[in-house]
């Protein structure tokens, strides 16, 4: 049997412990039967099409949503029945902001600072975020990057444990998206937590330390991103465009496309590789455009998730509003 130390301990470890969880809206199930266990410090992505059940379970472990049944553990607390104690160790970044657009961005974190026992100095946490350059500036003047960054600086500044980042780069431009993959990594190097939703898979790839993918309410699949659904041992294909006219000698390709691309996928990837080139060298034939090719990430993802369709639930259930801390509803979606 398990002792209050061990269990102290499995809280330090465990930012997040789910069985069995379930949510229905009317008689239509949202969510049916998830476990997750994400230790802490780990950067956790859920993944699936719209409708899947990533929000409502979000919204189960940040306490903002009643569950139906199951367990949760959050930072050693039932969110259910304890989201008082929860709100000052996590943070909640959301899609849409809704501060006070007429105040600077250092005015709006000192002002969300105010609201925790133990906040982050407003200074640093403008600088995770790559905002030095804009403190000054209202939050009216911010760009849509600006001010997702500034999104995610409010969620930074209680000092939280776990962090909350609901599809945290929609919107942003490339070199947008790249900077605040950096501070998310940051936040893991800092030894925080992070459960992030994304439809980006190249998010999740480059992010994430593990995904599960929700499909109708279940998760059917879940692992680091390498190996997720078995990618790893998928075989891979080499692909190669061969000159016009020309065709692939056998077993090294089927028939060419209209641009001439041929493609096979070999049991040796080693002996395939040195039969291509030892016959392309002799037919004078280039491999500049040479690929080996294994199943990316979204592959994957729409290999599980090509069956489920999101059912449609009965009309629309009211429960508190998410906030990013202590002051509730102050960023009401
Ligand atoms: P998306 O990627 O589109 O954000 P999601 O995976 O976050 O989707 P949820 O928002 O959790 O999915 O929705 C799961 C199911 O529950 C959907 O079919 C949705 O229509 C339904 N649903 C969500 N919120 C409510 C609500 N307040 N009332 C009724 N049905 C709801």
């Amino acid at each position: 049997m398990a002792t209050a130390r061990d269990d102290a301990a499995d809280v330090a470890a465990v930012a997040v412990q789910v069985r069995g969880l379930t949510k229905s809206y009317g008689d239509v199930p949202a969510v049916r039967g998830i476990d997750l266990r994400i230790p802490a410090g780990e950067i956790f992505a859920l993944l699936g099409p719209n409708g899947a059940g990533k929000t409502t379970t979000i919204e189960i472990l940040e306490g903002y949503r009643a569950r139906d049944g199951g367990t949760v553990t959050v930072l050693g607390f039932d969110p259910g029945r304890q989201r008082q104690r929860l709100k000052s160790l996590i943070g909640i970044v959301l899609q849409s902001a809704g501060v006070d657009r007429y105040l600077t961005v250092s005015e709006t974190l000192a002002m969300y600072a105010s609201y925790y026992p133990r906040p982050r100095p407003v200074g640093e946490v403008i600088e995770m975020v790559g905002l030095e350059r804009k403190r000054d500036a209202r939050v009216i003047k911010l760009s849509g990057g600006q001010q997702r960054r500034l999104d995610v600086a409010i969620a930074l500044i209680g000092n939280p444990d776990l962090l909350f980042l609901d599809e945290p780069t929609t919107g942003f431009d490339p070199s947008a998206r790249r900077d605040a993959w950096e501070v998310v990594k940051n936040l893991a190097h800092l030894g925080k937590t992070v459960l992030l939703t994304t439809h980006y898979m190249d998010e999740a790839q480059y992010l994430a330390d593990r995904v599960a993918v929700i499909a109708a309410g279940r998760i059917v699949a879940e692992g680091p991103p390498a190996t997720l659904g078995g990618r790893e041992h998928a075989r891979p294909r080499v692909r190669y465009q061969l000159p016009a006219g020309a065709a692939p000698r056998p077993g090294l390709g089927g028939p060419p496309d209209a641009d001439g691309f041929t493609e096979f996928a070999p049991d040796d990837l080693t002996r395939a590789l040195s039969e291509l080139s030892g016959w392309a060298v002799s037919h004078e034939i280039s491999l500049e455009t040479l690929e080996i090719i294994r199943p990316s990430l979204e592959d994957v993802y729409l290999a599980l998730t090509g069956d489920h369709t999101a059912e449609e639930p009965g009309g629309p259930q009211s429960e508190p509003s998410r906030g990013t801390g202590p002051q509730e509803g102050v960023r009401a979606e």
